[in-house]
């Protein structure tokens, strides 16, 4: 009972010590729960433990868990690689969109973000891991990118995402998320008004906010470990001291 409550608590303890360490104000970091392969109970659950923004990878499975809690007021992140046939259903269903890496995407978002809602709040994501990893823009076309998002008219850019590849080499965690901090102090130092870095999952947050970090966004240190059939989570969070 309460284990998500719970873990949405020791994840913030983690992110207010990081933070700490790191001489930043912890509310500068806000957590996006990433809820994928979790039954919409849980979504609920953590809603009722005060968390409202959660992250989602696939666009089929995202409209399911919306439409069971419609009645909540919460924002929905698309955090996985966008096919530019799913386009027009993540411009009407979702708040933001972290996973844009080509003109196409971002284009084809724009033109299916209805003039009633909200601009669509996007992210563009880098890749910080070079050759190992195969999502996101290359750090040296992301200048061109960023000024077509910021251009078009139902698009809202508002920062950075990057998902470096996985590893306990503390050292390498922060090389690679100082890429992403790195491009995009240069993008703000171009004149776009960004205010958002999603970095640091529930294996290295602490590495991204040393960073700089604005948004965490955790799944398995929330709900417990995926691919369980959607067992509910009783206290099995990662510990991390
Ligand atoms: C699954 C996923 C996460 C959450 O990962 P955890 O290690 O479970 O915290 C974060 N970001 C993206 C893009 C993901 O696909």
């Amino acid at each position: 009972m309460g284990a998500i409550r719970a873990n949405l608590q020791a994840v913030s303890a983690r992110i207010a010590r990081a933070a700490q360490a790191a001489g930043r104000d912890p509310h500068t970091v806000r957590v996006l729960a990433v809820s994928k392969m979790h039954p919409a109970a849980h979504v609920d659950e953590a809603y009722h433990a005060g968390q409202i923004a959660f992250g989602e990878n696939y666009v089929q499975e995202a409209l399911g868990k919306m439409q069971a809690l419609a009645r909540l007021p919460l924002e929905w992140h698309l955090i996985g690689p966008l096919q530019s046939n799913k386009a027009r259903l993540a411009a009407e269903r979702f708040a933001w969109v972290q996973s844009v890496a080509s003109e196409r995407v971002a284009r084809r978002l724009s033109e299916n973000r209805s003039a009633e809602q909200a601009p669509l709040n996007v992210l563009v994501q880098v890749n910080v891991s070079g050759e190992t990893s195969k999502s996101g823009v290359a750090p040296a076309a992301l200048p061109a990118l960023a000024h077509v998002v910021a251009g078009l008219p139902r698009l809202r850019l508002r920062g950075l995402m990057a998902i470096p590849e996985p590893t306990a080499d503390i050292a390498l965690q922060r090389a690679r998320f100082g890429v992403a901090r790195r491009c995009y102090d240069a993008l703000a130092g171009e004149g776009l008004a960004l205010d958002t870095l999603s970095l640091g999952m529930s294996d290295d947050l602490e590495a991204a906010i040393a960073e700089g970090s604005t948004m965490v966004r955790i799944g398995t240190a929330i709900f417990g470990p995926r691919g369980t059939g959607g067992a509910h989570p009783d206290g099995v969070a990662k510990t991390h001291s």
